[in-house]
């Protein structure tokens, strides 16, 4: 009978693994796997044939752990695991004990073997112990939709076993595919935008642009609020407030209404790009979708990246205003997005942005204003916060 304290058993995307790249990418996600449960206690990480292993030390309470490792980019599911020899009476030894106290009204046990030496294949595994499974419950086999599944992975010297495995994000680990900026609003879309390119490895840094002291500072709350949940992905994050309301007030003196909103973007493109390359950024991110809003037409869009000298990546281009909501939701940042404020682009925008604009027509009208000297004022004027998670206690900080 295994009394083992059980530990974190990790599948990630094997997928993602065929390209070379693996020690990079099990690297990186073996460091966040660590990072992102650091505050909870010691742990031990193993790399096992196709998997990881957290081991927590003595008090630490796996489900705990279990819970973070679920918002850790890369990983593709995780489960509280028990390790025993990789006989089967061990093996049986521990479904008793997950059992035990359980209804459940039909099951199924789903055997792998990462090495095809062991005695038995799964389908035989499967059917021995579906069978000592039957002779200890009031339940009946069903593979399709089972109530309970039993997993039970034989490696080379051990075996795992575990119910309630978990989904976590995929994709790829944060770090692995370098850096870029995100433009942050404290609407609904670019936080998603944003986590979408955490999904694919990026570490990313925020730009908002806030226009107090015209407007309240509401706007810098909710961005705030929306790093800090997001930095449960990535660990560490920069935002940089750059004060907006003076540029934006002199657009509104020289640029005619229906040119403000493309104008406004092609200034903060090129204040976000200088603040990402700051940062050792590549891209830019936005939340932008096309065709959701008058200012976000094709054409409009192709004059935003014109004055853009690095990648514009808008992950949610092709998504509705419904998906990109759910995942909203399913982030936690919808609740924040939708607290009312006044944000910069409420102040001096025009009620009938132009839904098209000539290369010749924007150039024009940026010829009026003194296109170097606001964006040095916005990159001058940014504030740079950082934000943790799970915070470091200064003890921690080698
Ligand atoms: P969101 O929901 O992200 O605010 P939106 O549908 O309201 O997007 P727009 O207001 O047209 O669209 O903004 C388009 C994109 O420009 C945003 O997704 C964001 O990336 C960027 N952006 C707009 N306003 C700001 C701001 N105040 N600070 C930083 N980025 C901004
Ligand atoms: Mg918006």
């Amino acid at each position: 009978m295994s009394r083992a304290r059980p530990a974190i058993l990790v599948h990630y995307h094997e997928l993602a693994l065929k390209r070379g790249n693996r020690p990079l990418f099990l690297r990186q996600l073996g460091r966040n796997l660590l990072r992102a449960t650091e505050d909870l206690g010691p742990a031990t990480l193993r790399q096992l044939s196709g998997r990881l292993l957290l081991e927590p030390d003595g008090a630490v309470p796996v489900e705990a752990v279990r819970d973070r490792v679920t918002r850790v980019c890369g990983v593709s599911s995780v489960a509280v695991a028990y390790r025993v020899a990789s006989t089967v009476d061990q093996m049986k030894a521990v479904i008793t004990r997950l059992i035990e106290g359980r209804t459940f009204a039909s099951f199924r046990i789903s055997a792998r073997r990462a090495f095809k030496t062991y005695p038995m294949t799964s389908v035989e595994l499967n059917r021995e112990l579906g069978a000592f499974v039957l002779g200890r419950a009031a339940t009946r086999v069903n593979l399709h939709d089972p109530a309970l599944e039993i997993h039970v992975e034989v490696l080379p010297a051990e075996t795992f076993v575990y119910v309630d495995r978990v989904a976590g994000p995929g994709g790829l680990p944060v770090g692995a595919s370098g850096t870029v900026a995100a433009l942050l609003s404290g609407g609904i879309d670019s936080p998603v935008a944003a986590w979408r390119m955490m999904k694919r490895g990026c570490r990313v840094g925020f730009v908002h642009f806030h226009s107090v002291p015209y407007l309240p500072p509401t706007s810098q709350a909710k961005a705030r609020a929306l790093v800090e949940r997001l930095t449960q992905w990535q660990y560490d994050s920069r935002l940089a407030l750059v004060p907006f309301g003076e540029i934006q007030r002199e657009v509104v003196l020289s640029v005619p209404p229906p040119a403000r909103v493309v104008v406004y973007r092609r200034l903060m493109i090129r204040i976000a790009e200088a603040l990402a390359r700051r940062w050792g950024a590549q891209a830019l991110v936005t939340g932008e979708s096309l065709g959701q809003v008058a200012s976000q037409t094709l054409s409009n869009l192709a004059r935003i990246d014109e004055v853009a000298g690095m990648p514009v990546f808008r992950p949610l281009i092709g998504m509705d205003k419904l998906e990109i909501t759910d995942e909203a939701r399913r982030l936690g940042t919808f609740e924040i997005s939708i607290e009312p404020d006044a944000d910069c682009c409420t102040l001096f925008v025009p009620r009938h942005p132009a839904t098209r604009m000539s290369v010749d027509e924007a150039r024009a009208v940026e010829a009026r204003l003194e296109v170097e000297r606001l964006v040095a004022a916005g990159v001058d004027g940014a504030v740079v916060e950082v934000f943790e998670f799970p915070a470091r206690t200064p003890a921690a900080v080698p």
